[in-house]
């Protein structure tokens, strides 16, 4: 039998952050991560405190930003690598009007952080009306920090490639391991956990694109017109992603490779091939808050879900908030607490 004080199932931002906290307490563990492809692998890695299509930013977003910094810098220390690109999103005006109502939230207290007054127009692409750029805002290098946190854990012995079988888990041992605490970070994989398989996490889909254009972009900025633009390497462009709430069955949705073509040829006027297509599952609640908590029978198996549209924000910030949780027993946030499904 193998002791550890963690087992993680899943590793993507929510498994990922939460084992940092881990990493950074001294904490031993193992990761389970099975070889059905999670949201993190295909997201953006757009770190962005403002929500585009009606400029307001939203929850925690400025305590959210500051906290991703400092554990970026705590990461590098052991990774040898800060994943933060610091490139900042560049918001592609539809129209005057859209331009005017940016301008007067840039007086306000709640966007004034974020949103810069100075407009610009850029080379290559259709902007007529130019683009404002958000302060703050950033890129994660999401290849690389899934590829560099994988090998970290395989180094130490911490990574178990393969899916986590429920039926082989018995109170506080699972095949070969004894464990103190278990932390399902799932994603929509939940639905298949039998303990927590009745709390309501909702899939919206997600589509993007790899695309190699014709004509490249002057800068490394973050474009976002209906979607995000941004450079890979060279001449290959990350574009998406596309936000689709209905049920859909786990394969790719042609018509939304139609819609991303669409979107893209909006402002980028030159041509471009389209190399890949991929797509996920977005784990989202109706409230729009992450899910945090402790199974109510078996008290030390935990739930880390719900991360929505901003895995990495919420992802990095509530690790903090579910590791002082467990080990120190500081109170959740009641908004994000598991219990607020629990009828009573
Ligand atoms: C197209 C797209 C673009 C996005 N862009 C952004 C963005 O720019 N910025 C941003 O912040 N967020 C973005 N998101 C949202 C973000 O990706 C999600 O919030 C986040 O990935 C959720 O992380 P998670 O760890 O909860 O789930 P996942 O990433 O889905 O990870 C769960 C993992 O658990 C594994 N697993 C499940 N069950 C088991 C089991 N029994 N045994 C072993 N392993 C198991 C799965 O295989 C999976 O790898 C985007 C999402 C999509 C789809």
């Amino acid at each position: 039998m193998k002791n550890v004080d963690y087992i993680i199932v899943g590793g993507g931002y929510a498994g990922i952050f939460f084992a940092h906290q881990l990493i950074a307490h001294n904490k031993s563990f193992v990761l389970f991560s099975g070889d059905r492809k999670g949201a993190s692998k295909v997201s953006a890695g757009v770190i962005n405190p403002v929500v585009l299509k009606k400029f307001t930013t939203f929850w925690l977003a400025e305590e959210q930003i500051d906290f991703l910094a400092k554990t970026m810098s705590e990461i590098e220390t052991y990774t040898r690598k800060n994943y933060l690109i610091n490139e900042n999103i560049h918001r592609i005006f539809h129209d005057e009007k859209e331009k005017e109502l940016w301008l007067s939230k840039t007086e306000t207290d709640e966007l004034g952080p974020f949103l810069n007054s100075y407009f610009e127009t850029l080379e290559t692409i259709k902007n007529p009306f130019g683009t404002g750029s958000v302060k703050k805002s950033a890129r994660l290098d999401v290849d690389a920090f899934f590829k560099d946190f994988f090998d970290y854990f395989k180094v130490n012995n911490q990574l178990i490639q393969e899916q986590f079988d429920y039926s082989q888990l018995s109170e506080n041992t699972y095949k070969d391991f004894t464990f103190k605490n278990l932390v399902f970070c799932e994603g929509m994989g939940v639905r298949a956990n039998p303990y927590f398989n009745d709390i309501q996490v909702i899939p919206n889909k997600g589509h993007h694109l790899k695309v190699r254009l014709s004509v490249k972009l002057d800068h490394q900025y973050t474009l976002k017109k209906k979607h995000f633009l941004f450079p890979l390497n060279e001449d290959v462009y990350y574009y998406g992603g596309t936000y689709d709430p209905n049920e859909r069955e786990d394969e790719i949705d042609e018509f939304k490779r139609e819609e991303l073509i669409v979107g893209l040829q909006e402002f980028y006027p030159h041509d471009f091939e389209v190399e890949e297509i991929n797509y996920g599952f977005r784990p989202t609640v109706k409230d729009r808050r992450p899910i945090l908590g402790n199974h109510p029978e078996h008290e030390n198996y935990f739930i880390y879900n719900g991360l929505g549209a901003r895995g990495i924000l919420n992802g990095c910030y509530f690790s903090r908030e579910l590791y002082e949780h467990i080990e120190n027993g500081k109170k959740l946030i009641p908004e994000v607490d598991l219990k607020r499904f629990i009828k009573k």
